[in-house]
């Protein structure tokens, strides 16, 4: 399959062609079609899989297709990962593509000041990356102010089995629990422990499972 049979519009090709990304990987062959059917999807793959152009690409199709003049504030869409490092290298490859598509991509995460990414945030973004804890502390923020969640229908669920690990369901469910029940949700997971499928149930519409 080429990245044109997948559903990828002409301004993303001319990224994909500048960074040499020459054809989709079996992931992204598979997640990438059901996802932009607007199904939920369930992604086993591992790093290296090309998991994160999986989502992403799906993610900029909705962002571009909701109501430009929609008077509303807030992300449309919103990635979850459990570290720091997973989170900026995710913003790095959705800023690539962002860029060209003129949409702004925020990236929020603990252990560094709040004040820099307020202020990033109060700029505005369609799409947020975030780790779940420092993103419970923008959505309290200011009352509130900072940032919201009224506006957003895309939600990815990145290295869920390792936000499971690390002790983040709790954030995770809470952020989840306040976002639209007819927004899109996508998982991608390394591994499917049994504790997990609790999530997913309570995360997840009758999702399209996708192994590689
Ligand atoms: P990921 O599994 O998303 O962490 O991606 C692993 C690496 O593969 C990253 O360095 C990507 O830039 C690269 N990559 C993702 N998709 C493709 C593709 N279709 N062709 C070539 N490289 C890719």
């Amino acid at each position: 399959k080429t990245w044109a049979q997948c559903g990828v519009d002409f301004k993303t090709l001319q990224v994909l062609k500048r960074f040499s990304y020459e054809k989709p990987t079996p992931i992204q062959t598979q997640a990438i079609p059901a996802i932009l059917s607007g199904r939920d999807v369930i992604g086993i793959a591992k790093t290296g899989s090309g998991k994160t152009l999986a989502f992403l690409l799906p993610m900029f199709r909705h962002v571009l297709d909701q109501d430009p003049l929609a008077d509303m504030d807030g992300p449309i869409a919103i990635i979850m990962a459990p570290t720091r490092e997973l989170a900026m290298q995710t913003w790095k490859e959705a800023n690539k593509f962002a860029k060209v598509l003129d949409l702004r991509v925020v990236c929020v995460y603990g252990g560094v000041g709040i004040s820099e990414q307020i202020a990033d945030l109060k700029r505005g973004a369609e799409i947020i990356v975030c780790t779940p804890g420092r993103m419970m502390e923008m959505l309290a923020a200011n009352s509130g102010k900072v940032t919201n969640l009224r506006r957003t229908t895309y939600l990815v669920l990145d290295e869920a089995d390792r936000m499971f690990d690390m002790g983040f369901e709790p954030q995770v469910m809470k952020i989840v629990e306040n976002i639209r029940p007819d927004r899109q949700t996508v998982l991608f997971s390394a591994t499917f422990p049994r504790q997990m499928e609790a999530l997913a149930k309570k995360t997840l519409k009758d999702a399209v499972e996708i192994q590689v």
